[in-house]
């Protein structure tokens, strides 16, 4: 028997005037001790009811769910036990505010574990330095950024010697330049052979680090397997058009004074939060160079920035409406060839485009 087993598993909510919602319909999966497993999908379709149901925060409504060959479902089964061998990492990090950093990562062991204090300390320590928070050991964690507390979050998880770690978007309240330091963690973690279950809207993460990805839909998984599979070779078209979702960055410009710190502020955090930051540069001189050199006539202009999740393409657009032929100049075009990898003169529906692979 699998290391974590899904049977049936169903979930549904019913609220005060008697109307009820269907959250998990029927999930079905067998997960592995040490896979890496990410959880990915729209938002709304279940995601975080499941993992919370795995570890029994939200008692399942039918179906069983089966660790380490017990029924956790079973009436009467005893959750402390299972919740020793399973931690829990939120999108709201949780900390106890009170509790210095080495308080909060000690206090579980002691309590649960009885470890000594001198013991649970030089843990503690030890753990910190994986995370590499030592140096916050004794400050409280209203002092620390959003990444710094949530790899003290992964750091109090580990100190319970979990066999498994669910994650429920533990950098989506991250701002995008404290994102990679939380991610750099876990991908520590998963070399280390912890089973994961990550629910993460990380994209590239997801791809490089899981052994398996679920994508749920509609409360179901609704198709399962290898990073490659769903991300090269999807079955269902509603895998595909997840997967394939294209991100867009967009300024409509129609005079000079706009604000161009804003537009390169913008420009800096689109690439971090889509781990494109060797992209941010070329992007912003592009556009500075568009604006200001190519282009200076053509008012309005729109710039777009687009990133297609699944062939890594990050593309910028200048686009300009009621034009039909290109604004650029056989000068310009020399100029620009050898910045990026691609240069496309296009006509549109509305006026011209000329796109810059990069
Ligand atoms: P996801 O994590 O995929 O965004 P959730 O599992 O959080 O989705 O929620 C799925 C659906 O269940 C949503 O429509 C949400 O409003 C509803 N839901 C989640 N938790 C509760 C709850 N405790 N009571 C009622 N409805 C809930
Ligand atoms: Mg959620």
């Amino acid at each position: 028997m699998s290391y974590i087993s899904i049977k049936h598993l169903t979930k549904v909510f019913t609220f005060r005037d008697g109307s009820q919602l269907t959250v998990l319909k029927d999930v079905n999966c067998d997960i592995e001790k040490g896979e890496v497993i990410s959880i990915i999908g729209p938002s709304g379709t279940g995601k975080s009811t499941l993992l919370r149901a795995i570890n029994m925060l939200e008692p399942p409504t039918s179906g069983e769910i089966w660790v380490d060959g017990e029924n956790i479902t079973a009436k009467g089964y005893p959750l402390d036990k299972m919740r020793r061998k399973m931690g829990m990492v939120f999108q709201s990090f949780n900390l106890f505010e009170h509790m210095t950093v080495l308080e909060n990562i000690i206090y579980a062991p002691m309590q649960l574990l009885h470890l000594p204090a001198d013991e649970a300390k030089a843990e503690a320590m030890d753990l910190l330095k994986k995370v590499g928070m030592a140096q916050k050991a004794d400050v409280y964690p209203s002092s620390l950024s959003g990444g710094q507390k949530q790899r003290v979050a992964i750091a109090r998880s580990l100190a319970m010697h979990p066999e498994v770690i669910l994650f429920d978007e533990p950098t989506s309240a991250l701002d995008p330049t404290m994102v990679g330091e939380v991610l750099s963690v876990m991908r520590q973690l998963a070399k280390s052979g912890l089973t994961m279950l990550i629910v993460t809207h990380e994209m590239r993460f997801a791809r490089n680090v899981s052994t398996r990805i679920f994508f749920m839909n509609e409360g179901v998984i609704y198709e399962d397997g290898t990073p490659e599979q769903i991300f090269e070779h999807p079955i269902h078209s509603a895998t595909n058009a997840f997967v394939n979702r294209i991100h867009k960055l967009r300024y409509d410009i129609d005079s000079d004074d706009f604000d161009f710190l804003m537009i390169h502020t913008g420009i800096n955090r689109f690439c971090i939060k889509y781990s494109i930051t060797e992209k941010g540069e070329a992007a912003y001189a592009l556009v500075k160079e568009m604006l200001f050199e190519r282009m200076p006539q053509y008012r309005p202009i729109t710039i777009r920035l687009t990133y297609t999740e699944q062939t890594g393409i990050t593309a910028l657009d200048v686009m300009v409406e009621h034009i039909t032929e290109s604004p650029l100049t056989d000068a310009d075009r020399k100029a620009l060839r050898p910045k990026v990898k691609e240069l496309i003169e296009e006509i549109t529906g509305r006026g011209f485009r000329v796109k810059f692979i990069l």
